[in-house]
């Protein structure tokens, strides 16, 4: 592996065969979580392809010129080519992989997968899931100096680092970012010593047993389990929704409001989310819509008022989506009075959907007891019905989900295993 600047760039890069070139930042935790994954590469397929790294805020002019705008951003050439993915955010070691797979023969390839060593490594807590919840809990351990390894499939700070702002979070006078929030939260339990395993592939989880595989290669072994994998947006299931799925309707705020300036919005749902969000996406939207299935919203008291004042807000009461469908660069919604049965139809620019939540328990479906809506239970100390195993935040079956119930959670169960351990 190399570090060169923009001067080397022609011989090194466009001059150079196969290569995979990493542009990173300073104090950048999505850098810092891709580093380790890079160099162990390079290891494996350092004999047919070259790593290269780039630190981007001095190379500032190359960066752009490559059109990279974020750290960390790899890309990949073959013969001066730029070829494959470009890959940013929370990198995966399969999503390199499989860029560098496709640069090299098939035989090559599986020469390097044989040489890859499978590995296991031994904790006393996992802690499965980054947000409020699993990070919390991996503060209280590490500064019981309890070993704890937090794994999550994505970068830490769950659902609140799409939040737009946090204003219910004590400790703050001013409403803050939701990823600033998570990023505080990341950035504490990591300066404790917490060890993290993020923007990974987590396969093979045995609760009895107390073990997970982390990108096909790692065995983590533990003698503790805090399932923290909270939950994620449930989906309408109407006809055209999949497909339009990042393509005219979105379901983080956030993310995609930014597109809708002086743009006209529907909004599905009346909760709390639903609501907030849509004061947040007036900010830059013309008109906005808010379809929701009764006859008055189910926001808090404080969100329902501002939404009613807002003028570029409308609401359609008792009414449900039947189907999404596209005409031209506009979604067009499909919609029935479930009191009168009348159907109707409306245009818009975009569509968000903010119709609650699901638990995240895709890779413990069935090995644990879940009350009707599929969320775990657990007695008052967080310990499910497997023994060691604890659920903390919105993945348990509680009245309610807050940032302020998740780190309760965190709280309970770490202090119980640390008193377990002791
Ligand atoms: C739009 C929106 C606005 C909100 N606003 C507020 C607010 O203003 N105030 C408030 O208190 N609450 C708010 N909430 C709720 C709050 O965000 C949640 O209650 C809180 O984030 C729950 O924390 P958690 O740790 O339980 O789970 P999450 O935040 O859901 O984090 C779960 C983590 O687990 C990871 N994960 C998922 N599956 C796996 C897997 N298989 N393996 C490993 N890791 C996995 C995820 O990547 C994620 O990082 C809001 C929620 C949303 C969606």
């Amino acid at each position: 592996m190399k570090e060169i600047t923009t001067n080397e760039f022609k011989n090194e890069v466009l001059n150079g065969g196969k290569v995979a070139v990493d542009f990173y930042s300073s104090e950048c935790p999505p850098c810092e979580a891709l580093a380790p994954k890079f160099e162990n590469l390079s290891k494996l397929y350092g004999e047919d392809i070259k790593f290269i790294k780039i630190f981007r805020q001095e190379n500032r002019d190359l960066a752009q010129s490559l059109d990279v705008n974020g750290s960390p951003t790899v890309i990949f050439y073959n013969n001066g080519e730029l070829v494959g993915d470009k890959l940013t955010g929370g990198i995966k070691r399969s999503e390199l992989i499989s860029n560098l797979n496709a640069l090299i023969p098939e035989e090559k390839v599986t020469e390097i997968t044989k040489n890859i060593k499978r590995r296991v490594s031994e904790y006393d807590t996992l802690i499965l899931g980054g947000g409020p919840g699993g990070l919390t809990a991996g503060l209280y351990l590490c500064q019981a100096r309890v070993n704890a390894v937090l794994v999550d499939t994505m970068l830490p700070g769950g659902q609140i680092s799409s939040t737009h702002k946090i204003s219910n979070y004590p400790g703050f006078i001013e409403p803050q970012p939701g990823f600033m929030l998570a990023h505080y939260m990341s950035e504490q339990t990591k300066i404790c010593g917490a060890k993290y395993k993020v923007a990974v592939d987590v396969t093979n989880l045995d609760l009895i047993n107390k073990t997970i595989v982390v990108d096909e290669y790692e065995t983590i072994k533990a003698k503790k389990i805090i399932l923290a994998t909270g939950a994620s947006p449930r989906y309408l299931n109407v006809p055209g929704e999949k497909e339009l799925k990042g393509n005219g309707i979105s379901y983080c705020a956030t993310c995609d409001a930014k597109y809708f300036h002086d743009k006209e919005v529907i909004i599905i749902g009346g909760g709390n989310t639903a609501i907030e969000e849509a004061d947040f996406i007036s900010k830059f939207a013309s008109k906005i819509t808010i379809f929701h299935q009764f006859d008055k919203l189910q926001a808090n008291k404080e969100a329902q008022e501002k939404a009613f004042a807002n003028s570029k807000i409308s609401f359609v009461f008792d009414t449900e989506p039947r189907g999404f469908e596209k005409n031209g660069n506009r979604v067009r919604v499909a919609t029935e009075n479930i009191k009168t049965g009348e159907k109707s139809t409306l245009e818009a620019d975009g569509a968000f959907v903010f119709v609650g939540m699901k638990p995240n328990t895709d890779l413990f479906k069935n090995a644990l007891e879940m009350d009707e809506w599929g969320y775990v239970k657990a007695n008052e100390d967080m310990k499910t019905n497997i023994d060691g195993v604890y659920v903390v935040g919105d993945l348990r079956s509680k009245k309610y989900r807050q940032i302020t119930t998740a780190v309760a959670d965190g709280t309970i169960a770490a202090i119980a295993i640390t008193k377990e351990l002791d």
